[in-house]
């Protein structure tokens, strides 16, 4: 059988922990089956040859700090016919967002921004970190000119199905409702609360979650849980903002 032509593949990052380039490499042989369809021609946690674009699909995790991050990232946009945004810190700001609450005479450094409000991006995969499975479908879609969606059930949904006990009804907070699931509900599993790691569903109330976590935590507290991996107060005003 003769070989699929490959699409050309980039994979970038700026300013992070590397976690989410690092689940692409998790499982050899997941990756060696993408590697049928991508040439992968820049990926330097990967490799040590890497070309410059352009290429069919660029990958970018992480968020612009300095200058030549900032330069970086808007020659990928122009050399990409596809950019995926890859994790919370693409997506959303993500971990490093949180240095955007402190008081502006603590810090020298500037707001942290995501990628979406430096360039035009196509698509995000989130998470914190991403799963190497769910990006790998998405780029098998694009391979095969479909269009890739991401599920927009809440964690909650995968969090029933997994029966767990429900650590709002014990009184615990936990941003399950508003958040987007396909994670498997992972961190509940584990007995710890969802964070909101890979940003809100379509239909998140927002301000439901407030009146919710009210009884529980404190105002403050359920602001700086719903700031961790982005800002889903900025959000709620966004989406409020834009009448949906
Ligand atoms: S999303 Fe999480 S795992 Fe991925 S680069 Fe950012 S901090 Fe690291
Ligand atoms: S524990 Fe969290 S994710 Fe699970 S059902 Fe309750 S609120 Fe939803
Ligand atoms: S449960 Fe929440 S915090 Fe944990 S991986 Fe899923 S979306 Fe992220």
């Amino acid at each position: 059988m003769k070989p699929y032509p490959k699409k050309t593949l980039g994979i970038y990052s700026l300013t992070c922990c590397e976690g989410c380039q690092f689940e692409i490499l998790k499982d050899y042989d997941d990756f060696s089956q993408l590697l049928k369809y991508y040439d992968v021609r820049n990926f330097r946690l990967g490799q040590e040859e890497n070309l410059p674009g352009p290429f069919d699909v660029s990958l970018v995790e992480g968020t612009p700090e300095s200058k030549e991050e900032y330069t970086l990232l808007r020659e990928i946009r122009k050399t990409s016919a596809i950019v995926i945004v890859i994790g919370s810190c693409a997506h959303l700001g993500g971990i490093q967002s949180e240095r955007n609450s402190l008081p502006k005479k603590m810090t020298l450094a500037k707001d942290v921004v995501s990628i979406p409000e430096v360039i035009n991006t196509d698509f995000i995969v989130p998470g914190c970190p991403i799963s190497h499975k769910e990006l790998f479908a998405f780029l098998m879609d694009i391979y095969w000119n479909k269009v890739p969606t991401l599920h927009d059930l809440a964690v909650c949904f995968e969090c029933r199905q997994n029966e767990n006990q429900c650590l709002l009804k014990e009184g615990k907070p936990c941003l399950g409702p508003i958040t987007r699931g396909g994670c498997d509900s992972i961190c509940v599993n584990g007995g710890e609360a969802c964070y909101g790691c890979r940003g809100a569903t379509d239909q998140a109330d927002f301000a439901k979650m407030k009146e919710i976590l009210k009884p529980i935590i404190s105002d403050e507290d359920s602001t700086n849980m719903m700031t961790i991996y982005g800002d889903y107060e900025c959000e709620w005003k966004r989406r409020t903002d834009e009448g949906k």
